[in-house]
């Protein structure tokens, strides 16, 4: 190995470590720097995989940290949880021992786009992330600083860019995982003063690696921000100002593994911002380093500062989310802000309900490096250097799912790096966090990225309650991340489901026939002809409990999959069409479109946004299309069938 640079301060940090004579004689397949949200899920799926694993984090203590919000999943989030949780990571079963609040979010709209998510409980998080990491086999936790990259070039033809291999941080690795969040070349802000730093209470990651970055390998990196609400004592609000937000009845739990959740649950509250909030805002302006900056921040998780100086005058909505079962602090969801902390309390003192409110710790800002993820291949490594593989908000997301998601897909990919096993990719048409992944490595970011549905062309197929069908089973017998146990469960809900709608499929009767068996009035009378039971599924007041009750012998022993079928049943047609568009536009992925196209005025339905994209891009083939950012798959299957007929 040819090493660059003189010994990292990574050695000396690490020599200390108990794990010093084992760690520092031996080379792993993979080696994950960062113990967050994308580390500790790259470091398990690693070693899933099958790979001997090292995660080197700063401080073992702060693995699996939430650093922001004590909460997991929402709209779109919350499908990236499930599908980890398909693919046998850590953060749905984390999620369910530490929720303390459960609710899907979205629900008057379909199932499809509902957004399962939780309160969780911070230490009970940690803890759970702690001691399953503990438990996996071929994996070693080691706390130290990795400060550079040691690398090696790699001669390729003459004339052509050398690429640099990765060949360990002190220690010898076939892959390594960057995971280091907000910690890259970090900065904090707290009204005028910036300072080092990561977190609150954490260095940040040493400028040598973030060289390493930029200088050794020529990536390409930029500057993102983000930013935290103070934490504010609980027995100092008046929550009878408040409006109570109880939990779901019935928590609906992230993992496959788990049919319930054992928890008790705790409510969270809504208050509203007051003029005098955007009084204080307007007046701490001069005060508030951070917010002059023009670094970008997250548009959908803003500051209040942002907020006022955007929607001056607007009432915000501002949730007060329990911190833990037994915590007395409370997140005030909504009130990010970086001004100083006394100028903090008389804005929070603006909101009746925390008129006596006192801070236990104020907000703060983080500004850090981010590669830009258009230098990674749709398996996360980079594009440049055969080995390293990178995860996280270092690739300019935002959030821990968006984290975990990509963590995942980085460790898998490190792992069949290192032992030898070609590359695998997770489509858009597949899963979200195909989508996640293609729309980093092919449309970059230009402020921090987070998950939506709307990002899912394919969101009918691509729901929450079916990730296990679309992923485990492939987990398993493709990629290698999931355990024999969960693969077992995955194919006894799919046969189960399978009879479950060949008996549904075989109940047919005329309508009058099922008026009088079900004694509904459902069925409009004027409907003649007759109806399978899946159709009859699809009228909204019909559910499967009710043709259960009616037809015992043949529906009654799927009943522990009636949601499931009454989902599947409604959204079927629908899906059948998307997988046969999906089918048709990746045969004909290659399809050339001609340079000569004038899409400004070809004759079909296109939108004036979409025209002047592929006016202004020209893309050479339909699959260059359907990666464009702002191009829709009805656009694709327009241009599609244009260009056929055309030809
Ligand atoms: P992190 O969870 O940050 O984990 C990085 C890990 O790497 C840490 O354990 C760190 O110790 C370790 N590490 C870093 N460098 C090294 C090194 N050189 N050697 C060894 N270990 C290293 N997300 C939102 O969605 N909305 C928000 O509003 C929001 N606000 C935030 C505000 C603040 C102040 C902070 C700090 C974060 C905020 N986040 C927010 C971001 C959220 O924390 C991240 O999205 C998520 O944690 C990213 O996970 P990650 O694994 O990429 O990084």
């Amino acid at each position: 190995w040819r090493r660059t640079g003189s010994l990292p301060r990574a050695l000396l940090g690490v020599a200390r470590a108990r794990a010093r004579h084992r760690a520092a004689h031996r080379r792993y397949d993979v080696i994950v720097v960062g113990g967050g949200h994308a580390g500790t899920e790259a470091a398990a799926a690693a070693a899933r995989v099958g790979a001997e694993t090292l995660l080197v984090t700063q401080r073992t203590d702060t693995i699996g940290a939430l650093s922001c919000n004590p909460s997991l999943g929402g709209v779109g989030k919350g499908h990236l949880v499930r599908e980890v949780d398909a693919l046998d990571g850590l953060c749905g079963r984390a999620g369910d021992r530490a929720g303390i609040h459960f609710s899907v979010l979205n629900r008057s709209k379909g199932p499809a786009v509902w957004g399962p998510r939780a309160q969780l409980d911070r230490q009970r998080y940690r803890h759970f992330i702690q001691s399953e990491l503990q438990a996996t086999p071929r994996l070693e936790v080691l706390e130290g600083s990795v400060e550079e990259l040691l690398v090696e070039e790699e001669e390729v033809d003459p004339g052509r860019p050398g690429r640099h291999r990765v060949t360990g941080i002190r220690l010898e690795a076939g892959s390594v995982v960057l995971t280091t969040g907000t910690f890259l070349s970090g900065s904090l802000f707290l009204g005028q003063t910036t300072s080092p730093g990561g977190r609150m209470g954490d260095p940040p990651s040493s400028a040598g690696l973030s060289r390493t970055l930029r200088e050794t390998l020529g990536l390409k990196v930029g500057r993102l921000r983000t930013g935290t609400p103070p934490r504010i004592l609980k027995d100092s609000v008046d929550l009878t100002l408040a409006t109570l937000h109880p939990p779901d009845r019935k928590p609906a739990p992230f993992s496959f593994l788990n049919t319930h959740t054992h928890c008790k649950q705790l409510p969270c509250y809504l208050v509203h911002t007051t003029p005098g909030v955007d009084r204080v805002v307007m007046e701490s302006l001069h005060d508030n380093t951070h917010i002059q900056q023009d670094t970008k921040g997250p548009r959908y998780c803003p500051s209040i500062e942002s907020r006022v100086l955007r929607f001056p005058g607007r009432k915000h909505q501002v949730w007060l989310e329990p911190e833990g079962m037994t915590s007395d602090l409370l997140y005030p969801q909504g009130l990010s802000m970086t001004m100083p902390p006394d100028m903090q309390l008389r804005l929070l003192r603006q909101i009746p309900a925390l008129h006596r409110v006192e801070i236990s710790i104020p907000g703060y800002g983080v500004q850090y490096d981010y590669v830009c993820p258009t230098q990674l291949t749709p398996s996360l490594q980079v594009k440049t250097t055969q080995g390293l593989f990178l995860a996280g908000q270092i690739n300019g997301t935002t959030g821990y799912e968006e984290a975990a998601a990509q963590g995942l897909w980085a460790g898998v990919s490190a792992a069949r790096s290192a032992l030898a096993a070609p590359p695998l990719a997770l489509s858009r048409t597949e899963s979200y966090i195909g989508v996640l992944i293609d729309d980093l490595v092919t449309r970059g970011v230009t402020e921090p990225y987070r998950m939506f549905t709307s990002r899912a062309e394919f969101r009918t197929l691509l729901r929450p309650d079916n990730a296990d069908l679309r992923l485990t089973l492939k987990g398993f017998e493709e990629v290698g991340c999931v355990s024999a146990q969960r693969y077992r469960e995955a194919v006894r809900v799919k046969e189960g489901l399978q009879e479950a709608f060949a008996a549904l499929g075989s109940l047919s009767r005329s309508t009058n026939d099922w008026r009088k068996s079900l004694e509904t009035s459902s069925i409009s009378p004027a409907k003649a002809g007759t109806l399978t039971a899946v159709e009859l599924l699809q009228y909204n007041d019909i559910t499967y409990d009710t043709l259960a009750a009616a037809f015992p012998q043949s529906l009654a022993p799927f009943l522990e999959f009636s949601q499931r079928l009454k989902i599947e049943a409604v959204y079927r047609p629908h899906c059948e069409l998307q997988k046969r568009e999906i089918e048709r536009i990746q045969r004909e992925e290659g399809m050339s479109l001609s340079p000569d196209l004038d899409y400004l005025s070809l004759p079909i339905s296109l939108s004036q946004e979409v025209r002047e994209i592929l006016d202004r891009v020209r893309p050479a083939t339909l699959g260059a299309a359907t990666r464009l950012p702002g191009m829709t798959p009805a656009a694709i299957v327009h241009l599609l069938n244009y260009v056929h007929q055309t030809n």
